[in-house]
C-alpha cells in the first residue's frame, strides 16, 4: 500500500488512508476518546494487510472497548512505587525515570495506555531536577532506566544535560533506555543522538519490537548506527495473540534481531491492561512457545519469558522449567522432551 509521509493520529486519517472501513469509524472514534492513536510513516509502510502483525499492533479496534474483570488501569503497579513525579523505584538497585508520556506510535496493547498520549507531555525542568535529586540522594541506585512514553522522542539537546547530570553521579554505573524509536521512527537515530548517548557511564538500549515485519531497512540502518556507536542493544517483545503467538514468528523475530546486533532480552507475557484481552495468550501457550525454541534455535536468540506480577510485586521468569526435583533426585528434561536423571549432591560437591 502507498501511504502519505505523515503520522496518522485520528480516526478520520485512518479512514482516509484506508486503514479502517467506514463501518468501523464510530467504534474507532470511541476508542480514540480513551486511548491515543499514532502510526508513524515507517509503520504505515510495514502494514501489508490491515489484519497483519503490524496492523494489529497499531490500528485501533472496537475490541479495546471490552474490559474484563481482572484488567487494571495500572497493571504492573507503578503508582505505589512513585516517590517523586516521574520516578518508579520498585527494586533496590535500579529505578525508572519516565521523562515524557508521548510515544511515536501508540500500541493497542500498551501496559501504560491509561497514562501515555498527548496531554501530560514532558516533566517540567523543576520536576526533572527533583527526579535527578532523588537519584543523587539514593546511593543504592546502580542503574537508571529511562522509559515512558518513549524517552528517545526527547531531542538530543534536551537529553544532553539530563545525561550529563547522571554521568556525574558516582553510584550510577549504567543507564538504560527502553524505546520503540529505532524500529518505528528510525530517522530519529541520528549521529547527534548516538553522540549524546555516548559518555563515560555506559548507555544500553532495549528496543521494543514484536514482529520481524516491523523491521525494515531503515530500522536496520538505525540499529547499525547505534551498534557502531558502541551502544549495547537488547530487545523486549510482548507475546501477542494474532501477532507473534507462534513459533515461526518468534523465531523469525529473534533471529532477525540477533542478525542486527540486538540480543533478545525479554519476552513479556501480556499485562492485564484494560481493553487488551484480545491480545493476551495463556501462560501455558507462552511456555510451550519458549520450549519449542529451545534446542532448535541458537541460544543467542532465546529471551527470558517474564511476567510482571499484577499489583507491583515485580517481574519474574515464568518458565518453562526443565528441572524437577524429588527429594535429592533431579529429573532434567532435554530440549526435545526426553527425561534424564541427574545425580543427587555428594559430600564432595560445594
Ligand atoms: S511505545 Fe511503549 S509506552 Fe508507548 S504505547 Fe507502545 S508499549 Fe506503550
Amino acid at each position: 500500500m502507498t501511504r502519505k509521509n505523515r503520522t496518522i493520529r485520528t480516526p478520520d486519517s485512518l479512514l482516509e488512508e484506508k486503514l479502517i472501513d467506514q463501518d468501523d469509524l464510530t467504534g474507532v472514534r470511541e476508542v480514540a476518546e480513551h486511548y491515543a492513536v499514532s502510526i508513524t510513516p515507517a509503520m504505515q509502510q510495514r502494514i501489508v494487510d490491515l489484519d497483519d502483525p503490524v496492523g494489529r499492533q497499531f490500528i485501533p479496534s472496537e475490541a479495546e472497548l471490552i474490559t474484563t474483570p481482572e484488567e487494571r488501569a495500572d497493571p504492573i503497579g507503578d503508582d505505589p512505587y512513585t516517590p517523586v513525579k516521574g520516578i518508579t523505584h520498585r527494586y533496590p538497585d535500579r529505578l525508572l525515570i519516565k521523562p515524557m508520556h508521548l510515544c511515536p506510535v501508540y500500541c493497542r496493547f500498551c501496559f501504560r495506555r491509561e497514562v501515555v498520549g498527548p496531554g501530560e507531555g514532558m516533566l517540567s525542568a523543576d520536576e526533572m531536577e527533583a527526579a535527578l535529586d532523588y537519584v543523587r540522594s539514593h546511593t543504592e541506585i546502580w542503574e537508571v532506566i529511562f522509559t515512558g512514553g518513549d524517552p528517545l522522542l526527547i531531542s538530543p539537546a534536551r537529553l544532553r544535560p539530563i545525561l550529563a547530570a547522571l554521568d556525574a553521579v558516582d553510584h550510577v554505573r549504567t543507564i538504560r533506555f527502553h524505546t520503540r524509536v529505532p524500529v518505528v521512527d528510525p530517522g530519529r537515530i541520528t549521529d547527534e543522538l548516538v553522540e549524546t548517548l555516548t559518555m563515560d557511564t555506559p548507555v544500553w538500549i532495549v528496543v521494543h519490537t514484536n514482529h520481524q515485519q516491523e523491521i525494515g531497512e531503515d530500522a536496520r540502518v538505525a540499529l547499525r548506527r547505534l551498534s557502531d556507536g558502541g551502544i549495547p542493544l537488547l530487545s523486549q517483545t510482548v507475546l501477542l495473540k494474532g501477532v507473534n503467538d507462534n513459533a515461526e514468528a518468534l523465531e523469525g523475530l529473534f533471529r532477525t534481531l540477533v542478525a542486527n546486533r540486538v540480543k533478545p532480552y525479554y519476552l513479556h507475557h501480556g499485562d492485564l491492561a484494560q481493553g487488551t484481552s484480545h491480545f493476551r495468550t495463556s501462560i501455558e501457550t507462552g511456555q510451550e512457545l519458549m520450549r519449542s525454541l529451545r534446542g532448535d534455535v541458537s541460544g543467542t536468540c532465546q529471551p527470558l519469558y517474564v511476567l510482571d506480577i499484577p499489583g507491583g510485586h515485580g517481574k519474574v521468569p515464568i518458565g518453562p522449567t526443565y528441572l524437577r526435583t524429588d527429594g535429592e533426585a533431579h529429573q532434567v528434561s532435554d530440549p526435545w522432551g526426553e527425561q534424564h536423571a541427574y545425580p543427587p549432591r555428594t559430600s564432595d560437591d560445594t
